[in-house]
């Protein structure tokens, strides 16, 4: 079945064809290191995730490398402002390093929490400063870049199209459209592949140019080279990217061998809380271990994802969490009751599980289209017969879903202690065959919202 996949750079839904057959190369822009990752960071990693277990699910093995900048990023996203570590260092009174370390540790656990794959490959922009260097080094012998006395400039004019993902008229905005910051600039839209460094600066390095550091696109094209390739299958990142960081990645590559280093660009959107931004001002910006500290599984927050296709705009809401949370409970559950379950398949069950599981597939196959691909899921769910097929066909959707389906709710959910009271004397009391005693304990619980379900070996408890 064909694999269809939404490609900034042509503007269509493409047939996936990888260069190599079997190897899928994938270059995703990692997190900048200097605060916490919120939920909407998250988003962009959970359709990187599913991306990559889709492409799975079609049968490929994955190359998938993902940078850690922890240099180089300013405020601005562009030339502007000051170094997003290095702000970030004064603020919190650590050292750059110190941040870094914290902060990709943190990331970390949020990929953990919301089961998210890590990438084969990943790598951090300070240990690749040689690269990097090359990598400009090579830019100025092929008359791409230009040293001014602040920065080495990439000179988009010798490009034969620049921007290429985006439509902005270059030429006709050159006059007064961005903020100068660099006289010396030769085109307004010239960008820093690296900086000198002012005196005190405490990210630097030796260089042709003196002590500087590099800029933030020149990480991803360098390391997307050294561990890709020249030209690769797949650049992943959040909408954002796409004007600034992609559009320059594009053209150091061009300016380097000639080559856009992409064939596919996939973007994701942004997640909206309640409708509008994520900001601090608002008190709204939330962080995995906020969605914990309610009670809830993580996982929770990325089966929410799913009600909303990658490319468009998913509105965060506490009451869509509680919802996932159901869904999630009961996913579980079903899949348990499917283990244990004993009715018979006939041919006709099984054709009927067959054309769901297509359905399933093609879903995924259209884009990453989860919307639809939960529908089938649903399907299966609530299939009349209880069957351990089932459960494996779960299981089966569970490599692309990553919702860890077979975990058994009882065993995760944390029960309140007066709960865990009365289950635990329930428990005696059917040892002991005291069922008057037995069904009035149950009556209890369910009056305090639980309800409860008998199975040969075990006590399914649930929050109603
Ligand atoms: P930042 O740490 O704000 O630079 O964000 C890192 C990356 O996460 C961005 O480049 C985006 O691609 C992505 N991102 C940030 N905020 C959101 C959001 N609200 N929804 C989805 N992705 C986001
Ligand atoms: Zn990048």
């Amino acid at each position: 079945m064909d694999l269809a996949l939404y490609n900034t750079l042509t503007k269509t839904k493409e047939v996936f064809k990888p260069i190599n057959e079997n190897e899928v190369k994938i270059y995703s822009c990692g997190p900048t290191v200097y605060k916490n990752a919120t939920i909407g960071n998250m988003r962009t990693n959970i359709f990187q995730d599913i991306l990559r277990r889709v492409l799975k699910y079609n049968g490929y093995c994955l190359r998938h490398a993902m940078n850690i900048t922890d240099v180089g990023h300013l405020v601005s996203d562009g030339d502007e402002g000051e170094d997003k570590m290095l702000k970030s260092a004064k603020e919190e009174k650590k050292t750059p390093m110190e941040i870094a370390n914290y902060y990709t540790q943190l990331f970390f656990n949020d990929l953990k929490d919301l089961n998210i794959e890590t990438p084969e490959i990943i790598c951090k922009a300070t240990e690749h400063i040689e690269e990097m260097l090359e990598y400009v080094k090579e830019l100025i012998e092929n008359g791409y870049a230009y040293e001014t006395s602040t920065a080495i400039y990439f000179d988009v004019s010798k490009l034969d199209k620049y921007p290429i993902l985006t439509n902005v008229d270059v030429q006709n905005q050159k006059a007064g459209a961005r903020v100068e910051v660099d006289k010396e600039k030769k085109n307004p839209y010239d960008f820093a592949l690296w900086i000198k460094a002012p005196k005190n600066h405490l990210m630097k390095w030796d260089s042709p140019w003196g002590e500087s550091y590099p800029g933030w696109h020149i990480e991803c094209s360098s390391m997307g080279q050294k561990y890709l390739g020249e030209q690769f299958d797949i650049h992943t990142g959040g909408i954002d990217l796409i004007p600034t960081h992609h559009e320059n990645e594009i053209a150091q590559s061009k300016g380097k061998c000639g080559k856009i280093p992409a064939r596919y660009w996939l973007h994701g959107e942004y997640l909206l809380i309640d409708g509008g931004k994520m900001s601090k001002s608002l008190g709204n910006v939330y962080l995995v271990k906020d969605i914990k500290e309610k009670g809830y599984d993580p996982i929770v927050y990325k089966l929410f994802s799913y009600s909303c296709h990658y490319r468009n705009k998913l509105n965060f809401t506490w009451e869509g969490i509680e919802a996932a949370g159901k869904s999630l409970e009961r996913l579980r559950n079903c899949y348990q009751t499917n283990l244990k379950g004993a009715d018979d398949l006939t041919f006709e069950d099984k054709k009927t599980l067959e054309a769901i599981e297509e359905r399933f597939h093609q879903a995924i196959n259209d884009d990453l289209n989860m919307p639809l691909a939960m529908s089938a899921v649903w399907e299966v769910a609530r299939f009349e017969k209880k069957n351990i097929e089932v459960a494996k066909l779960l299981t089966k959707f569970d490599t692309v879903l990553g919702i860890k389906i077979d975990e058994n709710n009882n065993k995760k959910q944390e029960l309140p202690e007066d709960i865990l009271k009365i289950v635990e004397e329930r428990k005696i009391a059917r040892g002991n065959k005291d069922f008057q005693k037995s069904d009035e304990l149950r009556d209890e619980l369910l009056k305090k919202g639980y309800t409860v379900k008998d199975t040969k070996n075990e006590m399914i408890i649930e929050k109603i």
